[in-house]
């Protein structure tokens, strides 16, 4: 039974340092959260599992990483400084702000609930702005990025150049970005500072079609294969009056949250637009060659964008359970074995030295593979709650017998089975288990 409730997950967050709120001790900086131990972690696995199925195991995408600080003319280009903005409107009774598209009833206010208080919709631009250099002003603007995306459209004829791709080809990339969200919230759903991971993925125009159901597919099937359940995931396509100035045809991957359907990822046609935008206003030729066909053409774009930290709340939401063993309630992350913080943790039963050095190696000797926890302080019951509430999958027990035997237990996360196994076939013995 996943999360039902979204303080489930809030608390279990800020309890085991997954995720705390942003300097806390000044009171906290609204909407904004810093990922500790276990977050940091779990953020990095999900970007690595990411990485690895979009780039490291295919021959068609390359991976770049581009800088966050942007000048104007990228932005000009994009479209994002005349376009990226949302409708707000402005309760003059509560003085509250909503966006409108996220209004039930345009006429009733959702903080105070007065009827016809609402102001007109105005358009509030999502760009975080700042100054380069010394002198503030103007000629000095540069923006922080939005998106992602325009890091791989600025970039498309040195990667051509430099890669050896051709269209099919992708260009992917992973980091931050940042959006002046008016209405931040749902944890780490909504953030003006977020993650993100982009692929622009290049196709001769005739094939966009068949590209873009192929990218819906494969980026749903993604989340199930990490542990997300069939049931609380949908792709759902955008109706016309929902598309970005760009697109044509937008399907979002929804996840079922705590408050309902919600997107996790967007898989968008983007046509010939950016880079025809980009060509325009730098004068530069961003086209294609094709040599076989001797035809010159501007590649389509199919861009599947998703969100490292709304994919971990998504993972996390899905992988929550709570069950009894032996009469005793307990909470369990079953994080798919690649999201999960620690994959091991070694466990000496007791503190006395006697068991420590070999705790200690065994520790070593999966460390150099694995992120594994070491933790001998508490009754073992308590250490294993603490390792299935934190996700990891195996528990490995040190204990008396282990210095005659030279074996160790290992103990499973969801069936909470032990078994007992040869030190010296411990990583393999793992290895098959875990899946890597
Ligand atoms: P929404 O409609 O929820 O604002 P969007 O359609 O503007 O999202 P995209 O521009 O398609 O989002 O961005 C791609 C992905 O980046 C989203 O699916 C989401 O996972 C992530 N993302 C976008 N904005 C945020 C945000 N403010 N906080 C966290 N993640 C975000």
């Amino acid at each position: 039974m996943p999360a039902n409730d979204l303080d489930q997950i809030v608390n279990l967050a800020k309890r085991r340092g997954f995720v705390y709120p942003s300097a806390e001790i000044y009171g906290g900086f609204r909407s904004s959260y810093d990922y500790g131990p276990l977050g940091s972690l779990m953020l990095r696995n999900v970007r690595e599992a990411w990485v690895r199925d979009m780039v490291q195991k295919r021959d068609d995408v390359v991976l770049i990483d581009a800088a966050i600080l942007g000048p104007p003319q990228v932005f000009e280009a994009s479209g994002h400084l005349a376009n990226f903005s949302d409708p707000l409107v402005d309760c003059r009774q509560c003085k509250q702000r909503f966006r409108e598209d996220h209004l039930e009833n345009k006429d009733v206010c959702p903080g105070c609930g007065a009827t016809g208080t609402l102001t007109e919709a105005r358009a509030f631009n999502l760009m975080f702005k700042t100054y380069a250099g010394p002198v503030e002003g103007s000629g000095a603007e540069v923006y922080l990025r939005p998106e992602t995306a325009q890091g791989m459209f600025v970039n498309f004829a040195n990667v051509l150049q430099t890669s050896r791709k051709k269209p099919p080809f992708g260009i992917a990339q992973v980091g931050k970005s940042f959006r002046n969200e008016i209405t931040p919230g749902n944890f780490i759903f909504r953030t003006r500072e977020f993650e993100q991971m982009e692929l622009e993925f290049f196709v001769p125009p005739k094939d966009g079609p068949s590209w873009y159901d192929y990218w819906c597919r494969t980026r749903l099937q993604w989340y199930v294969d990490l542990g997300i359940p069939v049931d609380m995931l949908r792709l759902r396509a955008h109706d016309s009056d929902e598309l970005s100035h760009y697109s044509a045809g937008t399907a979002d991957v929804e996840f079922m949250y705590p408050w309902g359907w919600g997107e996790l990822e967007g898989i968008a046609q983007r046509t010939d637009f950016d880079l025809g935008q980009h060509a325009t206003h730098s004068g530069q030729k961003l086209d294609y060659f094709d040599q076989g066909t001797n035809e010159r053409y501007v590649p389509y774009v199919i861009e599947p964008a998703a969100g490292v930290n709304r994919a971990m709340a998504a993972f996390l939401l899905a992988a929550y359970s709570e069950d009894e063993i032996d009469g005793e309630s307990r909470t369990v992350l079953r994080l798919h074995p690649r999201l999960a913080p620690y994959k091991v943790a070694v466990l000496p039963l007791s503190k006395k030295e006697t068991l420590t050095p070999l705790a200690r190696e065994v520790f070593s000797s999966l460390s150099d593979r694995y992120m594994v926890d070491y933790d001998d302080t508490q009754s073992i019951g308590r250490r294993y709650r603490r390792q299935d509430e934190i996700g990891t999958p195996f528990c490995v027990t040190v204990d008396f017998d282990s210095l005659d035997d030279g074996a160790v237990t290992i103990r499973d996360r969801d069936t909470t089975e032990q078994e007992r196994v040869a030190i010296g076939d411990l990583e393999q013995h793992l290895r098959s288990r875990l899946g890597f």
